[in-house]
């Protein structure tokens, strides 16, 4: 049998799933151990991680870069809007 969730990843696997998707885990590369180590050690810290890393960095990295362009683009026009304003 497969856990919902891959102890090694943290992604969601199907029930009928052999192998992760993400990780590619499987009975033979013995996820069910490792399963037991984990929740022996690291009940929920490590599937936190593994979620908030997915969530942070899941668009493929576009957004961080998109988003600093922005935010200079955003501090060029409050400082031209600043000096408009001055000079009159
Ligand atoms: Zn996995």
């Amino acid at each position: 049998m497969s856990p919902e969730v891959c102890p090694h990843c943290g992604a969601d696997v199907p029930r009928n799933a052999k192998a992760c998707r993400e990780c590619g885990a499987d009975e033979k590369t013995g996820w069910s151990e490792s399963a037991h180590a984990s929740n022996l050690n690291l009940p929920d810290e490590d599937f936190d991680y593994g979620n908030f890393v997915k969530a942070e960095f899941g668009a493929g990295g576009l957004k961080p870069a998109g988003l600093h362009w922005l935010w200079w683009l955003t501090a060029v026009i409050l400082v031209v809007l600043f000096l408009i304003f001055c000079l009159h």
